[in-house]
């Protein structure tokens, strides 16, 4: 049940999940909702400092397809104007073929290695501005160099790169602007060479408007990008906790009765079956005295006491759940039988030494009764399972409380003949056991 951390994509050759957890477990809380919120509610829409990182890894995932086809489609739209160079400034196409084919690759590698290799979004973002500015500076220059008449008027053509420049932008917005006023000033030094001053100020006048379009444009992707990013992190923070509210116990922060029986049975009727299934049952002993001289709230924190002690005593994949009122339950698979017993009894013990201080010298004490069942065939329902725990818990209820009882089949017909745990002989297992370390893996189930 713990939640996974947020994938980090900087050098992960995992590829991304098809689920993405952009909040981290402790990022779950009323403090990041409202962080997140306050983000949403101004117009820039923000990212909080503590969110740029799940910021980068979305946009890594929302828009490395987009990022890697509009750079190669671009850079194939750079090469074909091979062809209108070599009808406008013919004396330079040898120069352009070179400059076009080397820039292209340059380009289109670093791309591949920033998305695919580096996965870095934020610098990829940047590739093709950056990669535009500099073919603006050779595209001039080869006019400058040229001889053709044409030049001044192919120098029009300017507003495509600053087009190209701005529209692809998605994860930040400054690159946009810093590359447009770069595109700008090399393009107005072009006009400056080779225009007159009205003509340099017509071809402003056209590049200046298109260059404001591309960045609104520009500012818009990334407006919408940050939203949208924002949005479905506050949808993941409320799925999130629905989620917990909707499988979690409040007061002990286990399972509740509805988790648990969807979680045992998925581990009972699962493929291969495990081998030995056991379920324990455990209820507070006198708890409505507890309740009755001392408070409800003292009640609730033996509550608590009981399901964290109970918890320390289990293994990772065994599925512990409040049952109900002040009775806890507990699947455990992969375990046989006389194993069983001795971690109900590891429980019981722990659970009779634990102790809740009313006052710095006044200390609460309290017990559990243990019913244990054994699953005896793939067949047997998780109902028939816990009917049986809860006869042999009745039963140890019966037998004077604070102890273990298993169930067998004779119970029902016959609610005497029980085998009451602990016994001599269990206990010293019990205490062989403990001394050998024995393997049980014990974890946190919540
Ligand atoms: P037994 O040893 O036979 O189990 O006796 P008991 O007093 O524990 O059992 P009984 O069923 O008579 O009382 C259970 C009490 O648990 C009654 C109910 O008010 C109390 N209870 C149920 N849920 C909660 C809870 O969430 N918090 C507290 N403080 N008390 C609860
Ligand atoms: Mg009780
Ligand atoms: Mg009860």
């Amino acid at each position: 049940m713990v939640a996974k951390a947020r994938p980090m994509l900087n050098g992960a050759s995992q590829p991304y999940p098809s689920t993405l957890h952009l909040l981290k477990p402790e990022e779950r809380n009323a403090e990041h909702r409202n962080v997140i919120e306050m983000a949403l509610r101004d117009k820039h829409a923000p990212i909080p400092d503590c969110f740029r990182r799940a910021y980068l890894d979305y946009q890594y995932y929302q828009q490395r397809h987009f990022l890697i086809q509009a750079n190669y489609i671009a850079q194939l739209v750079f090469l074909l104007y091979y062809f209108a160079d070599m009808l406008v400034i013919a004396d330079m196409q040898l120069y352009s073929a070179g400059f076009r084919l080397g820039l292209a690759f340059f380009v289109m590698s670093a791309c591949f290695y920033l998305i695919r290799v580096r996965k870095n979004i934020q610098i990829a973002d940047m590739v093709l501005p950056i990669g535009t500015v500099l073919s603006t500076a050779l595209w001039v220059y080869m006019l400058l160099q040229s001889n053709s008449p044409w030049s001044d008027n192919y120098l029009y053509t300017s507003v495509i790169f600053v087009l190209i420049a701005n529209i692809c932008i998605q994860v930040s917005f400054k690159p946009a602007i810093y590359c447009s006023i770069f595109i700008c000033m090399i393009a107005g030094f072009g006009a400056l060479m080779l225009m007159s001053a009205p003509q340099a100020i017509i071809f402003a006048l056209t590049l200046g408007p298109i260059c404001l379009f591309s960045l609104y444009i520009s500012w818009n992707n990334t407006l919408n990008g940050r939203r949208t990013f924002l949005r479905t992190l506050l949808d993941e923070w409320y799925l999130n906790n629905l989620n917990d509210l909707a499988h979690t116990d409040e007061l002990t922060q286990l399972y509740n009765r509805r988790q648990f029986v969807y979680a045992a049975e998925h581990k009972i009727h699962e493929w291969p079956t495990p081998a030995g299934t056991c379920l324990l049952m455990f209820d507070v002993d006198h708890f409505k005295k507890i309740n009755d001289q001392h408070g409800h709230d003292i009640g609730d924190q033996v509550l608590q006491i009981i399901a964290n002690t109970a918890r320390k005593e289990m293994r990772h994949h065994d599925i512990l759940a409040r049952f109900g009122g002040e009775e806890f339950i507990a699947l455990i698979p992969e375990t046989q039988i006389d194993d069983c017993l001795m971690i109900a009894e590891r429980i019981r013990l722990s659970i009779s030494q634990a102790q809740l201080y009313l006052k710095p010298d006044v200390k609460l004490k309290f017990t559990v009764s243990v019913g244990v069942a054994e699953l005896r065939s793939p067949e047997q329902s998780l109902d028939e399972l816990i009917k049986q725990a809860d006869i042999a818990l009745y039963q140890a209820k019966a037998n004077g409380r604070n102890c273990i009882v298993r169930y067998d089949v004779s119970m029902t017909e016959k609610p005497d003949q029980t085998h009451s745990f602990p016994n001599p002989e269990a206990i010293q297992r019990i205490k062989a056991l403990k001394s050998a370390k024995h393997n049980f893996e014990l974890a946190d189930t919540k």
